[in-house]
């Protein structure tokens, strides 16, 4: 079933004088199971798509379909309110939106507002905030007591307490240390395997390459490029154009086929560009 967006336009205060349009006749499908990288340059209408895919925003033209719930420019909040179940969207400093007293009822807070006794939403809090490697020591404590990732950690755990089929992630490793970032790509990974859609913004090439089996590019409220991150790479110049870059290794391997060495193609991962070099 997946998600699809059917020539889908978004404009902000539509009607106002403050009207400004956000995206424009974009048509994607994220697959069930897929792990789909968007990314584009900043206000080019990234987190506008992710807001859409859970019906927090309707679109202005065209319908999202999300499983079996079609969302249309006129969907009422009683038909999408079970969309905002199944497709889990973590913001952009998430750890923003914590603000109960306690990380446990943090937590927790999700699946009782949706009506799970307060018994049974904590041993869903306490499984997801082991899950995203949060030691029970800070159960009992502040969430304002703790660090900056950690924060964001509980606020994944937040979201992942809602059993979502589909997770969204807008940029959910800016501003974390090399360590921060590793930990939380690892766990997106695990969550994958474990079955769960995701879909990713993000800025950092390297993560599409070695995570992500399909891409969106977007540019000023336009898809530009779509395709599986092995496709989608080998435009080097256009992706420099759109001021994306591309992952390490292909620019590495970008150098080598300058100073002479003929690739066929370029690689995204280094074991690929390996595979490359040994059968030169
Ligand atoms: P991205 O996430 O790729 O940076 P956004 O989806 O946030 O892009 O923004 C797309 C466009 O919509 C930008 O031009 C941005 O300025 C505009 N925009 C975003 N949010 C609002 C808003 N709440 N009100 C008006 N314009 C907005
Ligand atoms: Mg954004």
């Amino acid at each position: 079933m997946g998600i699809t967006l059917e020539n889908v336009s978004f404009t902000y205060q539509e009607g106002t004088p403050l009207s400004s349009s956000a995206l424009t006749d974009v048509s994607l499908t994220i697959e069930d199971g897929s792990y789909t990288a968007l990314v584009g340059h900043t206000g080019s209408g990234k987190s506008t798509i992710l807001q859409l895919l859970n019906g927090l925003l309707l679109p202005s033209k065209g319908s999202v379909r999300v499983f079996d719930t079609v969302i249309t420019p006129t969907s009422t909040n009683k038909e999408i309110r079970q969309i905002r179940k199944q497709v889990g969207l973590v913001f952009q400093f998430a750890e923003n939106q914590i603000f109960e007293e306690t990380v446990l009822k943090d937590v927790a807070f999700g699946p009782q507002n949706f009506g799970v006794s307060e018994e049974e939403a904590k041993k869903i809090a306490r499984e997801k905030l082991a899950l995203v490697g949060i030691d029970e020591s800070l159960f009992e404590r502040s969430p304002f007591e703790l660090s900056g990732g950690q924060m964001r950690r509980v606020a994944i755990a937040g979201m992942l307490a809602m059993e979502p089929t589909v997770l969204v992630l807008d940029e959910p490793t800016a501003g974390l240390d090399p360590a921060g970032r590793k930990e939380l790509m690892a766990l997106f990974e695990a969550l994958h395997k474990n079955g769960m859609t995701l879909v990713l913004v993000t800025h950092t090439m390297d993560d599409v390459a070695n995570f992500a089996d399909t891409v969106f590019a977007l540019e000023a409220g336009k898809l530009v490029l779509n395709g599986s991150p092995r496709e989608v790479f080998q435009q080097v110049e256009y992706l420099q154009k759109l001021q994306l870059g591309v992952p390490q290794i292909t620019n590495f391997a970008l150098q080598l086929k300058r100073r002479g060495l003929s690739l066929g193609r370029l690689p995204i991962k280094i074991e690929e560009l390996k595979e490359l070099l040994l059968h030169e």
